[in-house]
């Protein structure tokens, strides 16, 4: 049977069995040879040094140390018992101590034999101790590989109870090597880019990965490794959105007509940015190719991003199509459908709005009405994705709000027309470009990155509890101004009942002090029923009441221009991505604005530093990155289920670098041969199709 011999089981290896092949199993989903091949160490020691027992001092970490073992002796004590050896040098004394596997030890260790010893040292006492060290017999420790970097494998609990350390693994690691022979590692990476980039081969890196000859070397071999994983990465997304591309037709918006013409000319309400233009024309160029646009617009809370993709809109109703626009909540969708019914005002088109709440007899006039096209644009919820909704004929979709839908949902949209309409999804969470790249790369992406001019920046306050009554009459005082106030609290669903009892606490120490009649409040928590909810946010919208006290449910997209004051409370317990979201609701109007981060005084680090960043930026991308910063990847919003992150090697966040590259490389390469049939192409190729057929395989067992 002639096997790839990197799919060979593990217990096969030597130094390995059944026993150990369960272990590396359970505790490290290592399965194969190659799973070890590709187990990359956390880091690296430098095994050169030797010390002397008179060197060392004691709390040193990776302290490595030839002596004699001269004793072992059981030491009984009530709070259980340890084995202690003696260890000695021609300069000194050092005790060796073990807690767990003292049978097995006693049994293995060798009375007067030299050995090299590794690990901390502590002082206990006058003593110098060694805990659990690691040991190997000097002879041993002179045959085995001696590389001046020794690997530190990733461990378990489990695998260090067991003993199983990380010199074991090296050891194992050592034996795949002979066992396989080296040189024996195909190049998977082409000879054009290995010499664009400089890159060592396959076979250095692997073996410099886990036995580095110099740091030099080690260093190349990460890069080597680092880059080609980012590579593959690239080359599947980019590869999917060019076959998504070839395959997925949709319409040409040939003309820029009447519609789009007169609303510029006449009835844009201000000048458009230069932010705004540029993303304009990158959707009228993807529209005019006759291949589906799936673009994404990044865009910071108040960019404007509505009236681009209104815009939008206005060139496929002049090319004969309709168009869609999907909000996440009533709410939403209605100030759309009033908004985009004023910018309509004075044109010939008409608009509707449907959502769970549109009345039978209503809804249907508007079905009848979009199957003879007499509706332009339909604004609405999840309600348009029903399968009743049928368009005459729907030319684009437009998202709001994205992370709010799922793909599923998305995908219905597809299904309206003939071809799939043109989609443009709109978020006011920015995410940072390299995440961008590899979360989205079947999308393409544009950002508006520049506020309309004229705005007053948002003014960002940090201030304790303690200081809640000056910050009560700082609202009293905006009140009297004419202004409006939002009290936001947290809630999160472990502490559901706590959170539910602060915000009622909260709204009482509110209302004592904010009296009826002068004072009105409105109050909004996820507990409500949709239709109470939606009556107290309609009446803090239309200026009745001045405060609204809410849960995060008023997150998203509201827009209150007159509300010039955020507070948010325990605003420590929140992330920063969600802190930057609620402080969009405010400075929407001329007025200048406030938010006011209220915490109280025991902060964790990483709390100080997002209340830091929020008062000194209100730039939602460098947000983004101190975001991405703290938290890492895995945790942002909707990544965890991509998988696209799961790497063995490379750091998003660190190696942005070698991303970039990786991705400009993957580019040049597809765009010149999209299915990779070049000879000089053939290792790519080869290396992604291994890659895919792994990848479902392990999709069909998880
Ligand atoms: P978001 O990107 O958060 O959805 P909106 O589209 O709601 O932002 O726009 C926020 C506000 O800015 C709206 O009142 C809109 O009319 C206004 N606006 C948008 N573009 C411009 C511009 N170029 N100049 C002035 N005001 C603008
Ligand atoms: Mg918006």
């Amino acid at each position: 049977m002639q096997q790839n011999p990197l799919s060979t089981p593990i217990e096969y290896l030597n130094g390995v069995g059944p026993q150990r092949g369960d272990m590396l199993r359970k505790e490290l989903r290592m399965f194969t040879y190659g799973d070890l091949l590709h187990l990359f160490p956390n880091r690296y020691i430098d095994k050169t040094k030797y010390f002397k027992i008179n060197e060392v001092s004691p709390n040193t970490s990776d302290v490595q140390i030839v002596g004699r073992l001269v004793g072992l002796q059981d030491v009984k004590q009530k709070r259980g018992s340890r084995l202690v050896g003696t260890f000695v040098d021609d300069t000194g004394q050092i005790d060796l101590v073990w807690f767990r596997a003292t049978t097995w030890l006693k049994k293995n260790l060798k009375i007067n034999q030299v050995y090299v010893i590794f690990g901390k040292v502590t002082k206990f006492g006058i003593t110098l101790n060694m805990a659990h060290p690691e040991m190997e017999l000097l002879e041993e420790h002179k045959r085995n590989l001696r590389t001046a970097m020794q690997a530190v494998y990733p461990s378990t609990e489990k695998l260090s109870k067991a003993n199983f350390t990380s010199r074991t693994m090296s050891r194992i690691v050592q034996a795949l090597f002979y066992q396989l022979g080296s040189g024996r590692f195909r190049e998977t990476l082409s000879q054009e880019i290995i010499d664009k980039h400089k890159l060592i081969s396959k076979n250095d890196a692997l073996f410099n990965i886990h036995f580095p000859v110099s740091q030099d070397f080690l260093s190349k071999a990460q890069f080597r490794l680092k880059f080609e994983e980012l590579f593959y990465i690239q080359v599947e997304l980019i590869s999917k959105k060019l076959i998504r591309k070839n395959r997925l037709k949709s319409y040409v918006f040939e003309n820029v007509g009447e519609h789009f013409n007169d609303f510029y000319n006449n009835h844009l309400p201000f000048t458009l940015t230069g932010a705004q233009k540029r993303v304009l024309k990158e959707i009228r160029k993807d529209t005019l190719q006759g291949e589906h646009m799936n673009r994404l617009i990044q865009g910071d809370v108040g960019s404007g991003k509505t009236i681009v993709a209104f815009m939008s809109m206005l060139i496929a109703i002049d090319n004969g199509y309709q168009a869609t626009l999907m909000a996440p909540t009533s709410i939403l969708a209605t100030q759309h459908n009033e908004g985009i019914s004023e910018l309509v005002d004075k044109m010939d088109l008409r608009v509707e709005l449907l959502t769970g709440a549109t009345k039978t007899a209503k809804r249907r006039k508007i079905h009848e009405a979009l199957l003879s096209g007499e509706i332009d644009i339909l604004i609405g919820t999840h309600a348009l994705i029903e399968d009743k909704v049928v368009y005459k004929n729907l030319g684009i979709a437009i998202i709001d709000e994205q992370h709010r839908f799922g793909v599923a949902q998305r995908a219905k949209l597809w299904k309206k027309n003939t071809l799939a309409p043109h989609v443009l999804v709109m978020t006011a969470t920015p995410i940072p470009r390299t995440l961008a790249m590899s979360l989205y790369g079947d999308l393409d992406i544009s950002v508006i990155d520049e506020l309309p001019p004229g705005r007053k920046p948002i003014k960002t306050l940090h201030r304790y509890d303690s200081n809640r009554l000056r910050v009560f009459k700082f609202m009293k005082d905006e009140i009297t101004k004419g202004r409006q106030i939002y009290v936001v609290y947290p809630l999160i669903e472990e502490s559901e009942k706590m959170d539910y009892k602060d915000l009622m606490d909260g709204y009482e120490s509110i209302d004592r002090y904010f009296p009826k009649p002068e004072y009105q409040i409105s109050m909004v928590h996820g507990k409500m029923k949709p239709a109470d909810k939606e009556y107290e946010m309609n009446r803090f919208v239309k200026g009745e009441t001045q405060i609204m006290v809410a849960t995060t449910v008023i997150e998203v997209g509201v827009n209150v221009p007159n509300a010039s004051v955020m507070i948010i409370e325990s605003s420590e317990r929140f992330g920063l991505s969600q802190l930057h979201q609620l402080r969009g609701r405010v400075g929407r109007g001329g007025e200048q604005s406030y938010c006011i981060l209220m915490t109280g005084v025991k902060l964790s680090s990483d709390s100080k530093t997002r209340l830091e960043t929020m008062v000194r930026t209100n730039d939602g991308f460098e947000i983004a990155d101190v975001d991405l910063k703290l938290r890492g990847p895995g945790d942002i919003m909707g990544t965890q289920q991509s998988g696209v992150l799961d790497m063995k090697i490379a750091d998003i966040v660190k190696d942005s670098d070698i991303l970039l590259l990786a991705r400009e490389m993957a580019l040049e390469i597809l765009n010149d041969d999209p299915l990779l049939q070049k000879p000089e192409n053939r290792p790519i190729w080869e290396t992604y199709q291994n890659i895919s057929k792994n990848k479902t395989m392990w999709g069909n067992i998880s």
